[in-house]
């Protein structure tokens, strides 16, 4: 398989050329290749002194870490959210995923929670967040299903935290219940899904009802296997149920879905920023870049 990367681009840039919809599955592989990685050195710089207290050893487990009190919970949550959330602009991976598929009927669902997609200008009608928002606070119980944007609290709790606690009276607090407030993010059984999330949910429900027997690109971006429920089996299905579907699917590790898909899926361990950027050089009339020319 890793010999005919051209081969296998050329087949993804025809699918999308030749589909009448778009509908992209993308998981946290595509925000590492857009420069958002949770280890290595972006992590190693920004939270040495998380490390050196807790040995946390990426951002991903460090949201785990049982911080004995709110005071060290929250010093940590807020330069998470602050670094993935409010301190990074659009990335150009984002921007030019939108330029390759922006004049389609498409429709983004993500495991994300990094608000990319809606920094980069993608139709927030044509979205859908399931696992919610580095960007906004809940209650922690989910009394109730108000979310609160959350970058002044945020900044505030970075400037006053003091050997990696926050003053207790930076302490977020649900203002009806009184109780503890949680990141906007699935974690439990107490994420709140408001208006706005179930809206996005029916209008992902209908989009795949309108698609089932259209040209339809499915471009599954990143999706690791900790949650394949939500984006990796059901696209396996849809690509299954639909003869004019095809399935392009980058992923280091699993490249491989059903053998029933085989010959309906584009799959791709290389990484997915320089695929994209050659699929979008396509669009301007260019070859491939990777042998074969068109
Ligand atoms: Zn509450």
């Amino acid at each position: 398989m890793k010999n005919d990367y051209g081969k296998r681009l050329e087949r993804a840039y025809k699918a999308v050329q030749n589909a009448e919809y778009i509908l992209i599955g993308a998981g946290a592989g595509l925000s590492a290749s857009a420069g958002l990685s949770y280890s290595g050195e972006r992590f190693e710089k920004q939270f040495a002194d998380f490390i050196k207290k807790y040995g946390v050893e990426d951002m991903y487990s460090a949201t785990f870490y049982p911080y004995k009190t709110q005071e060290e919970l929250w010093a940590y949550w807020a330069r998470h959210i602050a670094a993935n959330r409010w301190d990074v602009p659009a990335l150009p991976l984002y921007k030019e995923l939108l330029k390759l598929i922006q004049d389609r009927d498409y429709f983004v669902i993500t495991t994300n929670v990094d608000a990319q997609f809606e920094k980069a200008g993608f139709s927030m009608e044509r979205f859908f967040a399931i696992q919610g928002d580095y960007g906004f606070f809940q209650c922690a119980k989910g009394c109730h299903s108000k979310l609160y944007r959350n970058e002044a609290a945020v900044r505030e709790m970075i400037e006053n935290a003091v050997d990696l606690k926050i003053p207790s009276s930076l302490v977020p607090k649900c203002p009806i219940c009184g109780g503890d407030m949680s990141v906007h993010v699935r974690k439990d059984e107490y994420f709140v899904e408001n208006e706005v999330w179930r809206q996005n949910h029916t209008r992902y429900s209908d989009y795949i009802k309108k698609v089932l027997d259209k040209k339809l690109v499915l471009l599954e971006l990143g999706v690791g296997y900790n949650t394949p429920g939500i984006i990796r089996f059901p696209f396996e299905q849809i690509t299954y149920q639909n003869v004019d579907a095809t399935l392009v699917r980058f992923n280091r590790d699993y490249p491989n879905g059903a053998k029933e898909n085989i010959r309906r899926t584009v799959a791709f361990t290389e990484d997915i920023a320089p695929a994209i950027r050659t699929l979008l050089r396509c669009e301007g009339g260019h070859h491939y870049g990777t042998g074969k020319t068109s």
